[in-house]
């Protein structure tokens, strides 16, 4: 059964409807977060996952908005406030790769989408929980999503999405050390290669079996294993780490 508004610590994390942000929002779930669970565009999968959290015992809701528009980011915020008392953690997950392929080839489209959901979105959620804990005081820590490919480069692959988690990893540093003073947290996870529909959606179903023999642990990550590090870094065992990304990359 699920528990009354504000009785738990709220998380809202983005791109939530499946893959690392459905796993991490079950497994907030069982750390005692309710969960507001943002998603694109497959609301049945969202409240799947609503489903499930309230199967935990937390309250849930799904939240419908684009993160790359600020008008739908103060939509959810308020939408997910509303349901489930002030925001204390934001887990900015919500990211695309665009199509696999050469950077010489990226069309402009792909490029400023890229761009605005991985980098403009972090941003815009992070400055919106920002502008609400200037009223209620709640929030306590940001875990922004970054890859492997930060570091890696991606070369062949997508080079520009590559770059768009390095501007993720620096806003990381830059925030946690501009926030700590006021005793919110801000961390990163750079997953390695993990078994969702990202590589589908990048025109390349079969990139698993093509990158694992590459992995120093010789497979992917399951999306259960890199929510495991996201929700370390929300709770208070996680009390002294700001400002730095971890990563869950299988040694890469
Ligand atoms: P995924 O399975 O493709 O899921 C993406 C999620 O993001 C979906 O819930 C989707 O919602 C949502 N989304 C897409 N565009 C959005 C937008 N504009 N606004 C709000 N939500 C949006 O992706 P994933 O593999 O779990 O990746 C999650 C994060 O991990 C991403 O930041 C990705 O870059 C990073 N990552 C993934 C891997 C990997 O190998 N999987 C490796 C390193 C890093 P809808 O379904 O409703 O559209």
């Amino acid at each position: 059964m699920a528990t009354t508004k504000g009785s738990n610590p709220a998380v809202l994390i983005t791109g939530a409807s499946r893959g690392i942000g459905a796993a991490t929002a079950l497994a907030a779930a069982r750390e005692g977060f309710d969960v507001a669970v943002n998603y694109a565009s497959d609301h049945p999968a969202a409240e799947a996952v609503v489903a499930q959290v309230r199967a935990l015992g937390r309250n849930a809701v799904a939240v419908a908005g684009d993160v790359a528009s600020q008008a739908a980011v103060t939509a959810m915020f308020d939408q997910a406030e509303q349901a489930l008392g002030p925001i204390a953690a934001l887990v900015n997950n919500a990211g695309i790769t665009g199509p696999i392929g050469r950077f010489a080839d990226v069309d402009i489209h792909n490029l400023e989408r890229i761009l605005a959901i991985n980098v403009l979105g972090t941003f815009l959620c992070a400055r919106e929980a920002l502008a609400r804990h200037a009223g209620h005081g709640a929030l306590r820590v940001i875990v922004n999503v970054s890859s492997v490919a930060s570091t890696t480069g991606s070369p062949g692959e997508y080079v520009h999405y590559a770059a768009s988690k390095g501007a993720v990893d620096t806003f990381t540093v830059g925030l946690g050390k501009e926030l700590a003073a006021q005793g919110i947290r801000v961390c990163g996870v750079a997953p390695g290669s993990t078994f969702t529909e990202i590589h589908a959606k990048a025109g390349e179903p079969d990139r698993p079996a093509r990158v694992a023999p590459k992995i120093p642990l010789g497979r992917l990550a399951q999306p259960e294993e890199i929510a495991q590090a996201v929700v370390w870094l929300l709770t208070p065992a996680a009390s002294y780490v700001t400002a730095t990304v971890l990563r869950a990359t299988g040694g890469l």
